[in-house]
């Protein structure tokens, strides 16, 4: 006989936990279905969570969850082959309650979560792929895996099989495959160095953290950046670059990373330590534009698979997004079955709370930023005008020094024409 659930939840990652888990509270019967071998083994990410959406969820969370580093300083760092121009935000206030974000690693975060959701009821599978859904009657009605009599029943499906959600075609909520322009293909390292290591050379004490991004001429023009963030005991290292401009420049992100890398500024973080892991993973990047339709009869999407990962060029973030929009679609089965009716019609609650929340909201205020983050001047002309402005604010040779607005347009002038340096400005007064 074929098992029943009220809810099958596809992929055991934030998405997907977050929904098990506000589910199972609620008294449904779910069942939770995860690839890996245990959840977060083939989940990839920098690590900066901002973790308040967690508060209702697990109240006690700070405390109990796998929890890196607590971070104290956020920067943007401009590198240039000779130089780093470092923007930074430093305060205690994000190291005491109800902090702001932490690192995590996603191995230990991800199944911690997913126990949250089994010890509140939910039953996981792991070690099993689902291949394909059921259809009954123009409604979904479970899922297809590719274990021998793997079918599932289920009354609703939520999808939060990641980026490449291919349940969310085959439910017709995406009716293409991703396009390149799309998404980025991110490339991590974590280099281990010692605790005592790690808090010298960032300026930190016990379990602060700090979180870089960088743009710079090491990228080529291709539109992206990279990341350096503290853990516990190691360094978490890596790009993040868009798969279409990739393909335009013909250039391999693994260049790319190994460029950043050993740009003298940054070498010296990482320098001495032991590269202990390497992985790599696609990330959605254009936002709203590639948001898919959100549910249909007996069907959601969320997290990565619905495309909700937001970057204003200063934060990256799609962990926060893959918990709030699971914990909405959690919340949207729960109704929807207590009243009986799991048409789409009723499911369309999912996407009033996603309208409603930071996800839709951040989504719609930052729709044209990575149009504007696409601009090639940001990494290659720009960086060096910061570069020569910065020398030229910090040098003394013994000549007088020019004013400030006369320094800025001379450099500026030399790389790129004024006009397009106030046209490049607006845009991103405009959109960032
Ligand atoms: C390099 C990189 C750096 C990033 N840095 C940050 C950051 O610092 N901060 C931040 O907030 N976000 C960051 N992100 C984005 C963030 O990682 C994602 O937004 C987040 O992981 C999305 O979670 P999710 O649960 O939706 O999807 P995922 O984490 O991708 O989980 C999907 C799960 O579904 C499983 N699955 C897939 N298909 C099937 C199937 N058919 N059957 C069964 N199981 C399946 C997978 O194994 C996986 O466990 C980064 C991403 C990358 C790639």
């Amino acid at each position: 006989m074929v098992k029943h659930f009220d809810v099958i939840v596809v992929g055991a990652g934030l998405a997907g936990s977050a929904a098990a888990l506000t589910m199972s509270r609620s008294g449904l019967n779910v069942c939770l279905i995860e690839r890996a071998t245990a959840p977060g083994e083939k989940n990839v990410t920098g690590g900066v969570l901002y973790g308040k959406v967690l508060d209702d969820l697990i109240p006690d969370w700070q405390n109990k969850a796998p929890i890196e580093r607590w971070i104290v300083k956020n920067g943007i760092g401009i590198v240039t082959s000779k130089s780093l121009t470092l923007f930074q935000f430093e305060t205690e206030d994000f190291y005491n309650p109800p902090y702001n974000s932490c690192t995590i690693n996603r191995a230990n975060f991800d199944l911690w979560l997913a126990q949250q959701a089994e010890e509140a009821g939910a039953t996981l599978v792991t070690n099993t792929l689902v291949e394909d859904l059921i259809f009954k009657d123009g409604y979904v009605k479970g899922v297809k895996t590719q274990r021998p009599d793997g079918e599932l029943e289920a009354d609703i499906v939520i999808c939060a099989d990641g980026v490449n959600s291919l349940l969310a075609q085959k439910a017709g909520l995406r009716q293409k495959d991703i396009a390149p322009h799309e998404v980025g293909i991110g490339i991590k390292e974590v280099w281990l160095l010692p605790i005592e290591k790690i808090n010298e050379r960032f300026g930190l004490e016990d379990n602060q953290g700090s979180a870089y991004e960088f743009i710079g001429t090491f990228l080529n023009g291709v539109h992206g950046g990279a990341f350096l963030y503290t853990n516990k005991k190691t360094l978490s290292l890596g790009i993040v670059v868009n798969l279409g401009s990739l393909q335009k420049a013909a250039v391999q992100p693994s260049m790319l990373l190994e460029e950043f890398k050993g740009q003298p500024q940054i070498q010296k973080f990482i320098e001495g330590g032991t590269l202990v892991e390497y992985s790599a993973h696609m990330v959605p990047e254009i936002g709203l534009e590639m948001v898919p339709k959100l549910y249909g009869n007996g069907v959601m999407v969320a997290g990565d698979a619905a495309g909700f990962v937001v970057t204003n060029g200063f934060t990256f973030e799609g962990m926060n997004y893959a918990l709030a929009s699971g914990k909405a679609a959690g919340h949207t089965a729960v109704h929807a079955i207590k009243n009986g009716d799991v048409s789409a019609k009723a499911l369309a609650a999912y996407k009033d709370k996603i309208n409603e929340s930071f996800i839709g909201k951040n989504l719609e205020t930052y729709r044209k930023v990575y149009h504007v983050l696409g601009n090639p001047r940001l990494r290659k002309e720009y960086p060096q005008i910061i570069e020569e402005i910065a020398k030229d604010l910090f040098l003394f040779d013994g000549k007088p020094r020019p004013k400030l607005a006369k320094m800025v347009k001379s450099i500026t002038g030399k790389k790129v024409a004024m006009w397009q340096v106030i046209r490049d400005g607006f845009d991103i007064w405009r959109y960032m």
